[in-house]
């Protein structure tokens, strides 16, 4: 048994992660760490994510949530994952990160402690997801730089960062693709007067509303014609069952910074 801890256990995500893991016949829940003010504290982990009890309790402890594990993945807030990485860095147990909305001081981190340890980030943990990543970056890399290229993310009324990380991921790739960064070209909502297009630009729109899981569309409009490209997630146990195939291609392996693209090999 390969023993996880769950850090943001009673979140949307910790909680189909422990229905993932309770599904598995490999993987054991060794901890569960949720926030100070969280209403599950001292509750059983298994309860609170309604898949029966596993004897696990919620603490804000991060060395009680650490303990006994030998893989930790986090789906928290950016805060609670710099403060996860010291503690993962100190107990030299490797990390998956689901995390979004990371700024540039937190990547910086990530990469420091990932000179010491394993350690796996990926805005997004679908397969489909991940090849959607390579079919982008083909197109952009094939359709001539006058085809503009929009990308729009829909998610949740929940969701705390916009644009998602899946939608700069994708804007990244295709920025890579036509030889520049999205420093350079990328536009973040368009309002008021003088926005019309410069050329070369990347644009950003995001939708927040309701249930919605997550769906990312990435254009690629032309004159007199626009290819659509199109990803729904439709259950977030897709992105669970993603990050325990995560947890697993982790363990043993060497130090460093790893992505999904090194797990499914897309
Ligand atoms: P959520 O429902 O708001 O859950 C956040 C979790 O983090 C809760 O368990 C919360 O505890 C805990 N938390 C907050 N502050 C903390 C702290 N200081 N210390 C310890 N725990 C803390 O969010 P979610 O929808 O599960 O999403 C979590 C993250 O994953 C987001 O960044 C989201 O964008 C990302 N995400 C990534 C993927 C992917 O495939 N990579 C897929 C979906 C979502 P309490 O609320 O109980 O206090």
């Amino acid at each position: 048994m390969i023993n996880i801890a769950v850090l943001g256990v009673s979140g949307r995500m910790g909680r189909c992660l422990v229905r993932a893991i309770r599904e598995s016949e490999d993987l054991s829940l060794s901890g569960a760490l949720a926030s100070p003010e969280s209403g599950s504290l001292g509750h059983d982990a298994g309860e609170v994510a309604q898949a029966g009890p596993v004897a696990i309790e919620v603490t804000s402890d991060r060395g009680r949530a650490l303990a006994n594990a030998a893989i930790a993945i986090d789906f928290t807030l950016p805060e609670a994952t710099a403060d996860n990485l010291a503690a993962v860095a100190s107990r030299q147990i490797p990390i998956v990160i689901g995390t979004t909305g990371l700024d540039a001081e937190r990547h910086a981190l990530i990469r420091r402690v990932s000179e010491k340890l394993p350690v796996l980030v990926a805005p997004n943990m679908s397969l489909a997801v991940n090849l959607f990543f390579s079919l982008v970056g083909s197109a952009a890399a094939a359709l001539p730089a006058d085809y503009d290229i929009e990308i729009v993310d829909a998610h949740h009324r929940h969701k705390a960062d916009a644009p998602s990380g899946t939608a700069l991921r994708l804007g990244e790739i295709a920025a890579g693709a036509r030889d520049t960064t999205l420093g350079n070209v990328g536009v973040y909502g368009r309002a008021g007067r003088a926005t019309a297009r410069s050329p070369g630009a990347i644009g950003f729109s995001s939708v927040r509303a309701g249930d919605i899981i997550g769906e990312h569309h990435v254009l690629f409009a032309g004159s007199g014609e626009t290819l659509e490209l199109v990803h729904r997630a439709t259950d977030r146990m897709t992105f669970a069952y993603g990050a325990l195939a995560a947890a697993r291609w982790l363990r043993g392996r060497q130090p460093g910074l790893y992505g999904m693209s090194d797990v499914l090999g897309v």
